[in-house]
């Protein structure tokens, strides 16, 4: 008999297919290897997890997840220890860790508490996870009475020491848990029937009727009629599953196959139009018009922030991004040359105070603030005014002069087969100026800035290592404001 984890059931729920192929085909499972983004939010979970403890103070840590360790947590049943973390059970195939497990004296029961590193409870995942912890431990005949998801609150602001009962908020799920238990029972013989048979279940998986995004690492094993580039990467297709499991019926995964009378948005038309047509779609008066918004000197501006889930300075909530880093090209006239500023925080404290005088130094009182994508840095510059009082002036004097740059892309005002539906910075650059790529540089998206930067500040690395990587930084954030002037100058020299 298979024994299927917590972690198994759970994609089982999300996916058979998937589930399937980690437990029989490890070779496509685990092929490419974890995202920068997948690798921060397993960490960030562990984090999370260490402080959620800290509201037990005398609890004892089992480490492991074999034999062993499932006596010693036996043993610790038996003597009726009061706070576990982390004890691992195993009974019928099914095996579980459990982030918490308290024993009240009072009931004469045991309490689940399940550590999630997000902002709320997420009933379709966090609640199945319980409800599985739930029917295994009672099929070890230990019982149940309440069961927890503690999730960091969202209110909480830190002032000084980091006040941990306020970081969390404990919910009592027991009642939709107890709600749920009968079909998590079933589900999960199912789960292990499904998962026992040797046989790969054959067919697309069920990710056919999900745009692209959604789909993981082994959906190209499991779908190979679908190409690189098709139906499931026309933009915002993903809200469209109907239609996704429409065309999969019909063997459309083509662009090319696509019926005349195919209900797409007027977005949706121009990127398949573009592609199909091999065609550039170019508004000249439109751009012209945007273009006519910006009054010099332009500052094109590009901020790098780390979300941290536990809060590290005064003044932030749990995921409030710091700002630690900006890089800015400045234009004084239209046939200038731009001259570039920034600025890198790369000791340990909150480095808000430091980055708007720096700013305040660069950025005059006229002239626009070009961004790509302005709703972040809008949004950064607020929480810094609400933050530093006497900065919000000047941060609101920013805001009420920021052009967005992605706005012409957007609008469509510009549309080319290769941006393949997508606006962002790094869809356009490559078209526009593909000698400016960022294919050269050490750090090529903003997840790994955040990760770099929080460890230069976390004091665990070499002087020579943290040199490095503050040089990478550097380079990354100077890339993109150097990427919004050239595709301005681009533009510019488009409509004349
Ligand atoms: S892409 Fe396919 S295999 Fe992957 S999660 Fe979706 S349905 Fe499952």
């Amino acid at each position: 008999m298979f024994t299927i984890s917590k972690t198994d059931y759970l994609i089982f729920r999300e996916c058979r297919k998937n589930a399937w192929l980690k437990m029989h085909r490890e070779d496509i499972f685990y092929k490419s290897e974890l995202s920068e983004f997948d690798k921060a939010i397993i960490e960030t979970g562990n984090v999370v997890e260490s402080y959620a403890r800290k509201l037990f103070p005398n609890g004892i840590l089992i480490e492991g997840r074999d034999s062993a360790a499932q006596n010693i947590t036996l043993a610790h049943i038996a003597k009726k220890t009061s706070v576990l973390f982390q004890p691992v059970f195993q009974k019928d195939g099914f095996l579980a860790a459990l982030d918490i497990l308290e024993f009240n004296a009072k009931t004469q029961g045991y309490f689940l508490y399940e550590v999630k590193a997000s902002n709320d409870v997420k009933e379709d995942t966090h609640l199945s996870d319980l409800a599985f912890q739930w029917v295994l431990l009672e099929k070890m005949g230990i019982g149940i009475q309440r069961a927890h998801i503690i999730h960091l609150n969202s209110d909480y602001v830190r002032v000084g020491a980091l006040n941990v009962q306020k970081l969390f908020n404990v919910e009592d799920v027991t009642d939709a848990v107890k709600e749920l238990l009968p079909h998590t029972e079933t589900e999960m013989e199912i789960a292990q029937q499904y998962l026992s048979q040797e046989r790969e279940p054959a067919g697309h998986c069920d990710c056919i009727s999900k745009g692209r995004s959604r789909h993981c690492s082994t959906f190209a094993y499991s779908n190979p009629d679908v190409p690189q580039y098709g139906v499931h990467d026309i933009a915002r297709i993903g809200s469209s599953k109907a239609k996704l499991a429409d065309w999969a019926n019909d063997g459309i995964f083509c662009l090319e196959d696509l019926p005349d009378d195919a209900e797409l948005s007027s977005i949706q038309t121009n990127q398949v139009d573009a592609y199909l047509n091999n065609r550039v779609l170019i508004r000249k008066p439109e751009i012209a018009d945007e273009l006519q918004k910006l009054k010099f000197p332009i500052y094109f501006l590009d901020y790098e922030t780390c979300p941290a889930a536990i809060p590290r300075f005064d003044g932030f909530s749990p995921y409030q991004q710091i700002p630690f880093q900006y890089s800015l090209h400045v234009l004084d006239t239209i046939g200038g040359t731009p001259r570039h500023e920034e600025f890198l925080s790369t000791t340990p404290g909150d480095p808000s105070e430091a980055m708007i005088a720096s700013l305040q130094k660069h950025i005059g009182e006229v002239g626009s603030v070009v961004v790509w994508s302005k709703k972040f840095e809008c949004t950064i510059n607020q929480e810094l005014g609400e933050r530093i009082p006497a900065a919000k002036t000047f941060l609101d004097s920013l805001n009420g002069r920021v052009y967005d740059l992605m706005d012409v892309f957007s609008k469509q005002h510009f549309v080319h087969k290769d941006f393949k539906g997508g606006t962002s910075i790094k869809d356009v650059l490559p078209v526009l100026a593909p000698e400016l790529s960022y294919k050269d540089l050490a750090i090529q998206e903003g997840g790994t800035a955040s990760q770099s930067w929080d460890k230069i500040t976390s004091g665990q690395i070499a002087q020579t290592e943290k040199n490095q990587i503050a040089r990478d930084l550097k380079l990354y954030c100077e890339r993109d404001t150097y990427a919004m002037y050239v595709i301005w100058r681009y533009l510019q020299d488009l409509v004349g």
